[in-house]
C-alpha cells in the first residue's frame, strides 16, 4: 500500500496546479490520471496556444463572467489567487504571452509550454513534499477508512494507495475523446453529494437538416454580430464574431451565448450591430445606382450580401427602384432575426461542461464537501466561465484554494 498526504484524481489543470502547490508546501501527493498524455485539453486550449487566463475578470462579482445556481461561490477563490497572481507565475518561467481580445491572454509560442510549467511545479516539492505521477492509471474504487484514522484507501491500476485527503479533480464531459469522463460525478453522488443536471456549453449551435439547408451556402463565412437570448428585460447579450457552419452556427458570438440558451427558445441576430441599416438604405437612395446586393457589400461579405439579397425577389433591384418598404423589411431581416436553434454539438465539441458538483456541498474557502477531506476543483465543480480564459482561471483559483486548505490542515506551520 502506497501513503501520501493527498491523492488527486485528474491530472488536467486543476489538479496538476494543485499538485505543485501542495508539495510545494510540503505535502506527499499522488497525483493519478486515467489518460496516457498529461493535460490535454491545455494542449489543445485557444487553437494551441492557450488562452490561460483573463485580465480583466473582476473577482468581487463573479456572476459577470461566470454561470452556475451560485456563481457568488467563485468569489472567495478567485480574490484569493487572481489572474495577476497566475500571470506572475507565467512570467517567472520566462514564458512569453500577449494579449489577443477583451483581456485574454494567449502563449506567444506553445500550450505545451504552459505544461511544462505545470509539471515544473509539480518537482519543486519544498520541506518534504513532492508529486508523484501515476498516469495512465485507473480509480477502480475509493472508500473513507477508519483504518487510515479519518482517511481514504483508493484501489487503483498501479495498487492500493490511503490518503488523508482526496481530490477530485476529473474536469468535465467534454471531449471524451481525449479522456473526459463521468468519474467526478459519480464520486459525488457515492459520498452523498449532490450534483447540478450537467449540458455542454460554449458550444456550436445546430438546426433542423430542413431548415438549415438554405443557409449551408454560407458554411464558413465569419462576421461581428450582436447576439441574444431569454426575455427582453433579462435577455444575455454579445457582441463578437459568428460563423456559419454546414450544421449550423458557432464562433464566439454563439458559443457565448450557447452557456445561456434554454432548448427550444430563440436565439436573436443582429448582423450589422453597429448601422441603421433602415436610414442607410433610405438615405443611399438618393446618391446611389448600385443594386441591393452591391450595397450591402460595403458592410457584410460579398458572398453574403449576394445570398442575402437573392431569399426575396424584391430585394434583388436596384436601390432606387426598391421601395422604401422593402429595404426596411430587408433591413430588419438583417438586424431582428430570430431563429430556433434544434440543439447543441454536444459533448464532442463543447468547450466545458456547465453544471456539475453542487456548490451548496462545498466550503468556497477551502473547496472541501461535506464529506470530510473530500474535495472537488476545477470544472467538475458546478462554476462554469465565459469563453474567453476564464475557465482556466476558475481552474487555478479552485486549486489553489484547495491546496493552501490541505497544507494549513496536513502540515499546519
Ligand atoms: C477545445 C477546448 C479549448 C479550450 N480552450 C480554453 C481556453 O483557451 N481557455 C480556457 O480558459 N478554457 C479553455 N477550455 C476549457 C478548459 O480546458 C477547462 O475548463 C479546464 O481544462 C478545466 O480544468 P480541469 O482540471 O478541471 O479539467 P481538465 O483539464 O479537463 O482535466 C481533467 C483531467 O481528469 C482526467 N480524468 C477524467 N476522468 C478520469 C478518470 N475516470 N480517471 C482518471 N482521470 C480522469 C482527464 O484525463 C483530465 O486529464 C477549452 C476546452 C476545450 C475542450
Amino acid at each position: 500500500m502506497t501513503r501520501c498526504d493527498v491523492l488527486i484524481v485528474g491530472a488536467g489543470a486543476a489538479g496538476l496546479f494543485c499538485a505543485g502547490v501542495a508539495a510545494q508546501r510540503g505535502l506527499h501527493v499522488v497525483l493519478l490520471d486515467h489518460f496516457p498524455k498529461v493535460a490535454e485539453k491545455i494542449r489543445i486550449s485557444g487553437g494551441g496556444r492557450s488562452n490561460f487566463t483573463n485580465k480583466d475578470i473582476d473577482p468581487r462579482s463573479p456572476h459577470t463572467h461566470f454561470l452556475g445556481e451560485n456563481p457568488a461561490f467563485a468569489r472567495s477563490a478567485l480574490s484569493r489567487y487572481t489572474a495577476q497572481d497566475f500571470m506572475a507565475l507565467v512570467k517567472k518561467h520566462s514564458i512569453g504571452f500577449h494579449e489577443k481580445h477583451k483581456g485574454q491572454l494567449f502563449c506567444d509560442r506553445s500550450a505545451q509550454d504552459l505544461i511544462d510549467m505545470l509539471l515544473r511545479e509539480c518537482d519543486a516539492g519544498a520541506m518534504g513534499g513532492s508529486v508523484t505521477r501515476w498516469q495512465p492509471c485507473e480509480l477502480k474504487q475509493l472508500q473513507f477508512s477508519d483504518s487510515t484514522h479519518g482517511g481514504y484507501e483508493a484501489q487503483t491500476s498501479q495498487g492500493a494507495v490511503s490518503a488523508q485527503a482526496v481530490v477530485v479533480a476529473t474536469g468535465g464531459l467534454s471531449i471524451p475523446k481525449i479522456g473526459a469522463t463521468d468519474l467526478g460525478y459519480r464520486l459525488a453522488k457515492q459520498f452523498g453529494i449532490r450534483v447540478v443536471d450537467t449540458r455542454p456549453a460554449l458550444v456550436p449551435l445546430t438546426f433542423s437538416a430542413d431548415e438549415w439547408q438554405p443557409f449551408v451556402p454560407m458554411a464558413g463565412l465569419s462576421l461581428p454580430v450582436s447576439i441574444s437570448t431569454g426575455h427582453a428585460k433579462k435577455a444575455t447579450r454579445f457582441d463578437e464574431d459568428l460563423l456559419f457552419t454546414h450544421r449550423g452556427l458557432s464562433g464566439p458570438a454563439v458559443l457565448q451565448i450557447s452557456s445561456y440558451w434554454q432548448a427550444k427558445s430563440e436565439i436573436r441576430l443582429n448582423l450589422l450591430p453597429d448601422l441603421d441599416v433602415a436610414q442607410t438604405l433610405v438615405s443611399a437612395k438618393q446618391s446611389s445606382k448600385k443594386n441591393l446586393a452591391n450595397t450591402l457589400s460595403a458592410w457584410l461579405p460579398a458572398r453574403m450580401a449576394d445570398f442575402w439579397t437573392a431569399r426575396q425577389p424584391q430585394w434583388q433591384r436596384s436601390l432606387p427602384d426598391t421601395p422604401d418598404k422593402a429595404l426596411s423589411q430587408l433591413a430588419d431581416s438583417l438586424q431582428n432575426w430570430s431563429l430556433t436553434p434544434s440543439g447543441t454539438e454536444g459533448y464532442a465539441k463543447a468547450e466545458v461542461t456547465a453544471g456539475g458538483v453542487d456548490t451548496r456541498d462545498l466550503s468556497q474557502q477551502t473547496m472541501e464537501s461535506k464529506q470530510p477531506g473530500l474535495y472537488f476543483i476545477g470544472e467538475v465543480v458546478d462554476i462554469t466561465g465565459w469563453l474567453g480564459g476564464y475557465n482556466f482561471q476558475w481552474a487555478w483559483a479552485s486549486a489553489h484554494a484547495c491546496a493552501q486548505a490541505l497544507a494549513a490542515r496536513l502540515k499546519p506551520l
